[in-house]
Order: C-alpha cells, then structure tokens, then sequence
C-alpha cells in the first residue's frame, strides 16, 4: 500500500536528521508539560506534547533509541530519542497504548504548533507565564492525554 502524501500531514525529525517522521493529518490534542521530568530530558522549561493515535504515527527514517520509566503515580512511560543526536522524538505511555506523543521541538513547520493546555504547573520555572489562552492544571487531571 502506498499513502498518499498530504499538505496536511505533519512531520519532522531529530537535530542530526537521522530520524524522520510523517503524521497524518491534525493532532487530536496539543499541550505542555512543565513536571520536572520533562524539564530534565527536555533541557528547557517544558515539553511540547503533540497527540496523535497511533495508526497516524509513521517512522520513515532511523531507528529510536528509548528510556522507560515510571512517574510518580507508578505510570510506565517510555521516552524515544535519536541515539546519535540525543534529540527526544516521542513518548509512549503503557495506560494509553494507542496513542503517540510527539515532541512539537522536533516538528518542522512550527507554524502547526497550538498548544491549548498545560500540566504540571506547580513546577514551572518562576519566571515562565503562559498566555491565557492555554489552560493551565497543576498536575495531571484524569482525561488529559499529553
Ligand atoms: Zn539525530
Ligand atoms: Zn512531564
């Protein structure tokens, strides 16, 4: 099966350009998560989380490498990145396992990008304030996919 290629499809890749990726059509959510862990991988303030279901995530390019944990509430996530540049690409969650979480830094065109909530403020960096428009949570309400 060959896909057809859309103006509408979303992609991207690592810093070193090993990894590319295609996702079809819009993201079913966009948002931010400012929990200490993300800060940590991210090397920056928050990461941006672009949502997709699985079937709409293809890898065109390079092989990931991943780091799997646990969050505090004992939730397995699995962080994949580029095993050459070190560029996080995506994170998998065991309780959601038909979703893809994108890293909108990794996205080509950030035109795309409209993050519309955020998690875990409770740990923001003190001099970070986001517009209004993005909803903000202190941690990370049930229903929420990030
Ligand atoms: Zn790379
Ligand atoms: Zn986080």
């Amino acid at each position: 099966m060959v896909d057809t290629i859309k103006a509408s499809d979303l992609t991207g890749g690592c810093l070193c350009g090993a990894i590319r990726y295609r996702c079809s059509g819009e993201p079913d959510s966009m948002g931010l998560c400012q929990c200490n862990r993300c800060q940590r991988q991210s090397g920056s303030s928050f990461l941006i989380a672009v949502v997709y279901t699985r079937a709409a995530v293809a890898f065109e390019q390079g092989e990931l490498f991943s780091y799997v944990a646990q969050d505090d509430e004992g939730a397995t996530l699995t962080r994949h990145f580029c095993g050459a540049c070190g560029s996080p690409i995506m994170i998998t969650l065991d309780r959601y396992p038909e979703i893809r979480s994108i890293m909108g830094g990794s996205v080509d065109d950030k035109s795309r990008l409209k993050p519309t909530f955020s998690l875990w403020c409770s740990t923001s960096q003190p001099w970070l304030s986001l517009p209004v428009r993005i909803q903000q949570h202190s941690a990370y309400p049930d229903g929420l996919i990030a």
